[in-house]
């Protein structure tokens, strides 16, 4: 039985009982907050294990209430899930830039959201591999060291900008990236990368990959992961 907590952030009475009652039966510890006000009070005075934050809250919204945690000194390690309502991709992006970890578009299902959830607290208790670490997932050895791919043991051949792109993904399997964010780790190399440009990146590394590129996913209206 886990015995993490979570901090339920939501102002519908209906899905904030239901989410409380659900998780407490899967054995987490779990507070509730009914707006923005309430759920940073709380989050700074019990520091959850996990914040579930609706971005769609009266008042101080999810997006405020996330910076507000990413800019405290204590809070800001907490890994914070938001539930978005579709079309809100804009929103999404926004909160992932600012640190939040992983995001469920509701109407969610509860099995997906509870597994979502345990993603994230697996994660948030295993620190990535170094950038200097290699990385071995779905068969592809990644060497940040001797700049080498090796997928089944053959090598292939990606331009320093793929490789990095590949092994950001790769270092966190599961893990959305957005176009910003890729753009920011990218940057800094030999030249800028515009966001149109992680695009073509990811064609063209697909590409080099053949039949592992469908590892590389698209996620519509935020950005890329590799498949976990
Ligand atoms: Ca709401």
């Amino acid at each position: 039985m886990a015995h993490e907590s979570i901090l339920v952030v939501e102002d519908e009475d209906d899905i904030r009982e239901l989410l409380r009652y659900n998780l407490a039966r899967e054995g987490y510890r779990v507070a509730a907050a009914a707006s923005g006000e309430e759920a940073l009070k709380a989050a700074r005075e019990s520091l959850p294990d996990l914040v579930l934050l609706d971005l769609m809250l009266p008042g101080l919204d999810g997006l405020e209430v996330c910076r507000a945690l990413k800019q405290d000194a204590q809070a800001r390690k907490l890994p914070i899930v938001m539930l978005t309502a579709k079309g809100e991709e804009a929103d999404v992006v926004a909160g992932l830039e600012l640190g939040a970890d992983d995001y469920v578009t509701k109407p969610f299902s509860l099995r997906v959201l509870l597994a979502r959830l345990r993603a994230v607290l697996r994660r948030s208790r295993a620190a990535p591999p170094l950038e200097t670490e290699a990385v071995a997932v779905h068969g592809m050895t990644i060497h940040p060291g001797r700049h080498e791919v090796l997928i089944q043991g053959r090598p292939v051949d990606l331009t320093a900008t793929e490789f990095r792109l590949l092994h950001l993904l790769a270092r966190r399997p599961g893990w959305v990236f957005t176009r910003g964010q890729i753009v920011s780790r990218l940057h800094g190399q030999n030249h800028a990368v515009t966001e149109r440009a992680v695009d073509v990146q990811v064609v063209s590394l697909r590409k080099k990959l053949g039949d592992w590129g469908k590892y590389v996913e698209t996620v519509r209206g935020i950005g890329y992961r590799l498949r976990e």
